[in-house]
């Protein structure tokens, strides 16, 4: 007998397309299938049109420019254009100094924002990684402790993927402008989901992803701000001088098409979307926190995406949580580096253990989860962790009203 699929609980790890997105998209593949830099026939102009019309979809959606508009192979890639990009073009080594400038960002950014700046370290940049409180937001006041007379850029992401908790990205940009320091953001969380002003905001690169808001993989955005300040940045890879020259190479139209479409939907349906997405994941907060004792939501418990939850089950191990609840597709807070599981740094940047990361599920809700799916996955995990309970003596001890950080473990 064929096992039923999982409930998908793991939309911030990516998103199913919308048929509407699909429906867009598919003329580009056959019927529509020029290249948008062949300027001398229907073919290439009508590929150029729909790349106009993506552009002005994605830009409507972030208050922009269709000029301020680059299209990229999704958000790893914005971000490392738009950080290694910037360094490069607005470095400055102050008088007597070896570094080349300072960059500031945050322990809770994604892997394709942290590595970027690490290759920045090993030639030559400076770099200050914020660590938030337990409450995992990075304020404007924790950025403005870490600039320097050196700064050049500042990148904190909006919307944190692994625990959703959403940082103070207006007030922040409101820094770096008063200061002249290029902001960037990596909005793959938020854009899309939440409203975004580029202006209002006072962001100077944002970075997106298709893959995160019912469009295809494998394409995103980044905004780069032309007026109030231009930003200029260096170009990473050389070629026939596509996107301005910041992003060389025949466009991917059918994805841009979709990515175009996705963002259109999203500025359409955001609301409706966020008002029914929040409604159920505190409905899913609630069950949980009610009907179990020592769990807890980890970061701020307000200031949050609408869609992600992120929760730790006290005494019940990390592995064998995930087994017991693979009727469920979604994250845990365990992460796989070659060949060992290693907690989550966001969570242990927040100061949750090694052991309680370890046993943290990442539920994130999607356009068309539905209550039924959100009762039914939070009635395997009660079952789950009670059961897995049973079988832990720590959690009798804790039961019995012993203080297990009193207790001397015996060492062998
Ligand atoms: N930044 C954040 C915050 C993300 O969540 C992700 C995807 N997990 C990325 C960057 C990378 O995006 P992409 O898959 O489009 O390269």
């Amino acid at each position: 007998m064929a096992s039923k699929a999982p409930i998908y609980l793991d939309h911030a790890a990516t998103t199913p397309c919308d048929p509407r997105v699909v429906e867009a998209m598919l003329p580009y593949f056959t019927q529509k299938f020029g290249n948008p830099g062949s300027r001398n026939h229907r073919y290439g102009w009508e590929s150029e049109e729909a790349v106009d019309t993506a552009r002005a979809q994605v830009a409507a959606l972030l208050g922009a420019d269709e000029k301020e508009i680059i299209f990229t192979s999704g958000a790893t890639e914005s971000n490392n254009i738009a950080i290694k990009g910037g360094a490069y073009m607005y470095e400055k080594a102050p008088a007597g100094s070896a570094s080349r400038g300072h960059i500031v960002t945050t322990i809770l950014e994604h892997k394709a924002v942290l590595d970027p700046v690490k290759r920045l370290m090993k030639e030559g940049f400076d770099a200050t990684f914020i660590e938030p409180g337990p409450d995992g937001i990075i304020t404007a006041d924790l950025v403005k402790a870490a600039l320097r007379p050196d700064t050049i850029l500042v990148s904190v992401m909006w919307a944190n993927n692994e625990i959703g908790t959403i940082n103070e990205i207006p007030a922040i940009g409101a820094l770096c402008h008063e200061k002249d320091i290029l902001f960037h953001t990596d909005a793959t969380q938020w854009a899309g989901k939440m409203p975004v002003n580029v202006e209002k905001d006072n962001v100077d690169l944002l970075s997106m992803s298709g893959h995160k808001i019912y469009g295809p993989k494998g394409v995103g955005a980044l905004f780069v701000r032309r007026r109030r300040p231009r930003v200029r940045l260096q170009a990473l890879v050389d070629g026939g001088g596509q996107e301005r020259g910041f992003r060389p190479g025949t466009l991917n139209v059918t994805g841009i098409v979709g990515l175009g479409k996705a963002a259109q939907i999203a500025k359409d349906e955001m609301d409706k979307d966020a008002t029914r997405l929040l409604a159920l994941r505190k409905h899913l907060e609630q069950t949980l926190v009610t009907r179990l004792d020592s769990c807890a939501i980890n970061g701020h418990l307000e200031k949050r995406l609408p869609h992600i939850t992120n929760v730790s089950f006290g005494f019940v191990e990390g592995e064998s949580l995930m087994m017991a609840v693979s009727e469920i597709a979604c994250s845990s807070g365990s992460a796989c580096t070659s060949a060992s599981l290693e907690p989550s740094y966001v969570l242990k940047g927040l100061g949750v253990g090694d052991e309680l990361a370890h046993s943290s599920l990442r539920l994130s809700l999607g356009r068309w989860t539905t209550k039924e799916q959100v009762d039914h996955a939070a009635e395997r995990i009660i079952a789950s962790v009670t059961k897995l309970r049973t079988l832990s003596p720590l959690y009798d001890m804790h039961k019995e009203g012993i203080d297990l950080s009193k207790v001397e473990w015996a060492k062998h």
